[in-house]
């Protein structure tokens, strides 16, 4: 005996009943002795539950509404069953809603709606149902009859949620099938008390008659038909990498079911467990696949869990007092106040103080919940050993499970530091002392980010993830975007990463596609389907997209955008950026990006703020963080300044040199916001508070380079006539600096907590005399770098440099996820 049951989303169009014939037919035909348990036609039970409380509440448009239903099911037979033998079958249907149709008369009449109603009201989904296909089954000649499951599941009257006699309802589907060797047509989720009133067995409770009689008929194996490929490792809509379940205990599945995975009813897995039947969970739309098999039998051992599951809207409850420490019976009463006034409790959690006892409830129950619980606890509450009984409701749980937790340290820790890592706050969190469970409770808006997050660190830990949201896609920007496209083949191969585009913006357009965009279209993409750019509301989404492993990245130099970094931080989003401007502003704004991103466990990477992708930045944090201390910082940190003291030498006019240098397009538009000096000066000031130097921008001291005749011409043109007329002043420089056998270089400094910037001239003994082109060059006298300096020298400008050390940025961060 084979006992199938298939879902309401197997019988939910005339297309999908024809699947599950041809499904039934073919296990007919294999000549096993079959029987079947349908559900309502998808949707079907609460469309009923609704009419029901409109007819309840007065309010007569449930009479249109049950003829939409009746309609569909009238549909369903048209499509079904051959015209001819058509009318048999409309009789029955239009029988049972002309019996619906009255009752709901009365409902509304007499306005009210009593659970015993309800499941009257709702047993028509499954009685429906399951008359037309057994109909259909006939008219393609098999030999099939309607069995009435309330004829044979007996149950006590716990109305919504009855609880079964197993002795006489095994006794009776015994009897019932040594009468017949018809294929039986069950209805789910339906039985009936002694007295013969209908009842039903909780939502989603076909799957449990499938359970019951597959037990009571001792079957090889109860199949449950859905629409999903078995049982997943996370629920398929909400976790799109989620992936089958090949094996699993029925413990295991339990623990999935109870926390949220709907795909099998709860109950249904104790009678088979009891009788050791193999539960198999099938796609009714891809029947070549094996799907999931329930059995005694633990999942293989390849994942340190087997699944994770979630209830998605639950209130939590949270009672405390320091009158709780020590006193013996308070949860005792707690929970029998609870199960006294039916309210269920899913997840409790104490804190070993015992200052604090928290719980989740349905939170339609919340309400209730706090009434009689201050009545329970009122004298506590008068004499203040409970100070509060607070519910907290938009809270969602998760859990993961696995029999393999029960052999494997860490999974806990890997679990709390993926959320933390996500900025994902655990309100409370239980251990089943099965050691099968593990719950948290977290806030419901983090829970699509804290499934996949989670999902990700288990099952896919071998490819991690990162999404990138980009501003600016200009020189800097594109090239990022060309270096990610030509690398990612390598990083998914090799450094098993994925880096996902999800949002572009330059300042007309902006594009954010949380499936990827394609690194080599997006320009076309951005122009196509991008949508006028507002960076306020490219921030917000990105907020509200709340992917795990979210990175800014600003490739602008825009003084609008910083001002959103604290917002990204604060949401657990990092931020990489060559723009200086947040770093380079007040000393307080540099420290609250610095601590909100160390608050919310992210990133907040600027390395190319100084010296492209020179590791300049990185050198400074490792000898920091090793406890080295700076003693005084030298650098040459313009490549346009050091370009044109390089090229400035006997026989050449400085005005000429600064022209060349100009037409190379290695200064500013105005060559004087290079040589002003203000932009290394805020260099240096990045440096000095990297090593921990409070400092303001007005304290580095700038020597000016250029004469105040140069400084004060009105335009560029007027600029370059004042450095022709200047010459011979450069000239002078030049002179002073040879005499003293060096060379003119333009170097920031800070040394004892003070900062400059100023032309100096450096002898052949110092690092900084031979460069070359527009490098860039940094010495750094420490503790441990006292006799000879550590110097790091190279190109310190260029979008291919700064690309990559955006992208180096942005690599580290990766190396970093869980
Ligand atoms: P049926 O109507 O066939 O009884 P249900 O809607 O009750 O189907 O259950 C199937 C649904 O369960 C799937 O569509 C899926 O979204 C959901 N689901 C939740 N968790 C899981 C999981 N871990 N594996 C598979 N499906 C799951
Ligand atoms: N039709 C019922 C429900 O929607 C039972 C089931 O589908 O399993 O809850
Ligand atoms: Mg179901």
């Amino acid at each position: 005996m084979k006992v199938l049951k298939f879902g309401g989303t197997s019988v939910g169009s005339v297309d999908s009943i024809k699947q599950v014939i041809q499904i039934l037919e073919k296990s007919i035909s294999k000549g096993e002795r079959t029987a079947v348990v349908f559900s309502a036609m998808g949707g079907a039970t609460n469309r009923l539950i609704e009419i029901g409380r409109m007819a309840a509440a007065g309010n007569q448009e449930y009479f249109e509404l049950l003829k939409v239903v009746e309609e569909r099911h009238f549909a369903t037979i048209r499509g079904l069953i051959n015209v001819k033998q058509q009318s048999s079958t409309f009789a029955a249907i239009k029988g049972l809603f002309n019996e619906l149709e009255d009752i709901l008369r009365g409902v509304s009449l007499i306005r009210e709606l009593t659970d015993r109603t309800l499941d009257l009201i709702m047993s028509f989904g499954e009685r429906l149902s399951t008359v037309i296909i057994t109909e259909a089954l006939k008219n393609r000649n098999l030999k099939a009859e309607f069995c009435d499951a309330r004829q044979l599941v007996r149950t006590n009257a716990h109305f919504g949620m009855a609880e079964v006699d197993f002795p006489v309802t095994n006794r009776l589907i015994l009897e019932h099938f040594a009468k017949t060797s018809a294929l039986q047509c069950i209805t789910g989720f339906i039985g009936a008390t002694p007295e013969g009133i209908t009842t039903t067995l909780g939502r989603g409770g076909s799957d449990y008659t499938a359970s019951i009689f597959g037990a009571a008929l001792d079957a090889q194996v109860i199949e449950i038909w859905s629409d999903v490929d078995g049982m997943m490792t996370a629920d398929p809509r909400k976790v799109p990498n989620a992936f089958t379940i090949p094996s699993i205990s029925y413990a295991e599945a339990m623990e999935l079911s109870h926390f949220g995975a709907k795909v099998i009813y709860p109950p249904s897995l104790q009678p088979a467990f009891a009788k050791s039947i193999p539960l198999k969970v099938l796609n009714t739309f891809n029947t070549d696949f094996e799907g999931t098999l329930v059995s005694r039998a633990a999942n293989s051992k390849e994942y340190a869990i087997t699944g994770i599951s979630s209830i998605d809207d639950m209130a939590l409850v949270n009672i405390q007092g320091s009158g709780m420490i020590g006193v013996a019976g308070i949860s005792a009463r707690l929970f029998t106040t609870l199960s006294d006034n039916n309210i269920s409790v899913i997840l409790i959690s104490q804190a070993s103080s015992e200052h604090s006892i928290c719980f989740t409830i349905d939170p339609r129950n919340a309400e209730r919940a706090q009434v009689v619980l201050e009545k329970a606890f009122e004298t506590e509450m008068a004499m203040g050993d409970i100070d509060s009984i607070t519910i907290e409701k938009n809270v969602s749980i998760i859990a993961i499970v696995g029999e393999g937790m029960r052999k494997s340290s860490g999974v806990s820790g890997r679990l709390f530091s993926v959320l933390g890592k996500n900025g994902i706050n655990i309100i409370a969190t239980a251990q089943g002392s099965s050691e099968l469970n593990i719950s948290v409770v977290i806030s419901k808006n983090d829970l699509s980010k804290a499934l996949n997050a989670i999902h990700g660190v288990f099952f896919l830990s071998e490819t991690r993830s990162l999404n990138l949201f980009i501003v600016g896609v200009g020189l800097i920007g594109g090239t990022l975007l060309e270096q990610v496209r030509s690398q990612s083949a390598f990083l998914s191969g090799e450094r098993l990463l994925k880096l996902n585009i999800v949002g572009l913006s330059n300042t007309r357009k902006m594009l954010l596609e949380p499936s990827g965009i394609a690194p080599d279209h997006w320009r076309d993409e951005l122009d196509a389907h991008g949508v006028k750019t507002s960076i306020p509301a490219f921030v917000q989404r990105i907020i509200e997209l709340n992917l795990p492993n979210s990175v800014f990245v600003d490739c602008t130099s825009d003084k609008d955008i910083v001002r959103h970094y604290g917002t990204l931080l604060d949401a657990s989003i990092s931020v990489v950026t060559p723009n200086k401007v947040a770093n380079s502003g007040r000393y307080a704004e540099y420290q609250r990006l610095q601590r909100t991103a160390l608050q919310r466990g992210v990133k907040f990477l600027y390395e190319t703020n100084v010296g492209a992708g020179l590791p300049i930045i990185n050198t400074i944090q490792g000898l920091m963080d090793s406890g080295d201390k700076f003693i005084k910082i030298e650098a040459i940190l313009s490549g346009t300044l050091s370009y044109i003291f390089n090229t400035f030498g006997p026989q050449v006019r400085f005005a000429d040199v600064v022209r060349e240098a100009k037409a190379k397009g290695y200064t500013e538009p105005d060559p004087r916001d290079d040589l002003s000096g203000t932009d290394v000066a805020r260099k240096i000031l990045i440096l000095a508070r990297e090593v921990g130097v409070p400092m303001e921008p007005e304290e580095v001291k700038i020597t000016p380079l250029l004469p105040e005749n140069c400084l004060q011409a009105p335009t560029v043109e007027a600029f370059f006539a004042e450095l022709e007329s200047s010459n011979d002043y450069f000239e002078n420089l030049l002179n002073e600096a040879e005499a003293q056998q060096g060379v003119l270089r333009y170097i920031a400094t800070l040394d004892n907590n003070h900062a400059t910037v100023q032309l100096r001239v450096v002898d052949a003994r110092h690092p900084f005399y031979n460069l070359s082109g527009s490098d860039n060059i940094v010495s750094f006298t420490t503790e441990r770098y006292k006799d000879r300096p550590l110097v790091v020298k190279g190109p310190g400008a260029g979008a291919e440099v700064t690309a990559s050390g955006v992208f180096a940025d942005i690599m580290s961060i990766s190396s970093y996820l869980g």
